[in-house]
């Protein structure tokens, strides 16, 4: 049975030329520290990976840190800055709707003595500036707002938000984990002092990421030890994950030159469901969108038994997040744009990537039809 892929917002499959970098690395197995030349060949493809990671979002290198994943880049952001900046303020603003590995730690923070304030979103899934502006208080060090949604791809107004922010010094982090490689993520452009990213949502390995942290950012290490990533996250680099996300970054301007591509096959394939499925109805349609997502309420039907009954077709999609898959609870991201429960539980996420073709959206429509 063929397999169509449409899951790339849970992750992506790897690209060949990132494979070929992790399997010549992984035995090169000598530790970057070391001061002979083996050794020294690793930290040059240590650096080599960190400018390229700099190159792709506009960053100075001494600015990347490279992390296990994205949730520990977030984490490391909110909680580096919480910490670091507890004596002037405790106050942080959020949204409702971002990804767990930011609610739950900014929830640890709060049992910490933070105070969270989490920002509801319109029906469209976007975070009203002028909200922001009035949850501001002399208390306030930290914000921390998505780039782009990972259930419906909606893309928030961080230029803004971070404008904002500055007047008030805070610091302001973004989750860019859906974004990179989809949109173009410019750090200056966008102004933030933390940027998150996850490698395996940019066609690299789970289990690499990287944080941005602007210079001068006031913040504590994440690991405390033997000083690596420029005393920030100590812990022996994992060259070949490294190496392998620095190639996905320089990949990265290619992958988005597909982009205007895949937007075009993303909308002929909404147009065609809602053929499909007159009573359904597109989320977020009317708000700034990665170009590769639909998040789609079939309406009367449960998204997730027509995702088992197309998985047994080999159309792989998901119902909601990767990782609330099989919850019983709706969406909190859909409920927060006022879906109903409903709704919610009908609601379908299709995601595109580099390597999705014309003919497999033909083909899953195909299933869809006739499912
Ligand atoms: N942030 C967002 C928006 C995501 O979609 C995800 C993964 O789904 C993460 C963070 C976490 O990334 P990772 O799986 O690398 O921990």
């Amino acid at each position: 049975m063929q397999t169509i892929y449409l899951d790339n917002n849970a992750t992506t499959p790897l690209l060949h030329e990132v494979k070929e970098v992790v399997i010549e690395y992984l035995d090169k197995f000598a530790n970057p520290s070391s001061i002979y030349q083996i050794a020294k060949e690793n930290k040059k493809a240590v650096e080599k990976a960190r400018q390229s990671a700099a190159d792709m979002i506009n960053a100075n290198s001494k600015c990347i840190t490279f992390t296990s994943c994205g949730s520990e880049s977030n984490n490391m952001a909110l909680r580096g800055v919480a910490k670091k900046l507890r004596n002037e303020g405790k106050h942080i603003i959020s949204t409702v709707i971002e990804h767990p590995s930011v609610i739950e730690t900014l929830k640890d923070l709060q049992k910490e003595g933070f105070e969270v304030d989490f920002l509801p979103v319109s029906q469209d899934g976007v975070v009203s500036v002028t909200d922001f502006k009035n949850a501001i208080k002399p208390t306030t060090i930290l914000a921390t707002v998505m780039l782009a949604n990972n259930e419906t791809g909606v893309i928030q107004p961080i230029k803004e938000l971070t404008k904002i922010a500055h007047k008030h010094n805070i610091i302001f982090h973004t989750d860019a984990v859906q974004a990179i490689g989809k949109i173009n993520v410019d750090v200056n452009e966008l102004g933030v002092d933390l940027l998150s990213v996850s490698g395996h949502k940019l066609y690299a390995p789970k289990g690499i990421g990287l944080l941005y942290i602007k210079e001068e950012t006031p913040m504590e290490p994440f690991i405390t030890g033997g000083g690596q990533e420029f005393g920030r996250r100590a812990g022996t680099e994992n060259v070949a994950y490294i190496a392998a996300l620095g190639k996905a970054c320089e990949l990265t301007t290619r992958n988005l030159n597909q982009m205007s591509k895949i937007k075009s096959l993303r909308n002929s394939f909404e147009t065609k469901l809602l053929e499909l499925f007159p009573k359904g109805k597109i989320n977020g349609t009317k708000a700034e969108r990665l170009p590769n997502t639909i998040s789609f309420a079939l309406n009367e039907i449960v998204g997730e038994d027509l995702l088992l009954k197309l998985a047994e077709k080999g159309i792989l999609f998901s119902s909601t997040a990767a990782c609330k898959a099989g919850s019983k609870e709706p969406s909190y991201v859909l409920s927060a744009m006022g879906l109903s429960a409903s709704m919610a539980h009908s609601t379908i996420r299709l995601s595109l990537g580099v390597q999705t073709l014309e003919s497999d959206i033909a083909n899953a429509l195909h299933a869809f039809a006739e499912v």
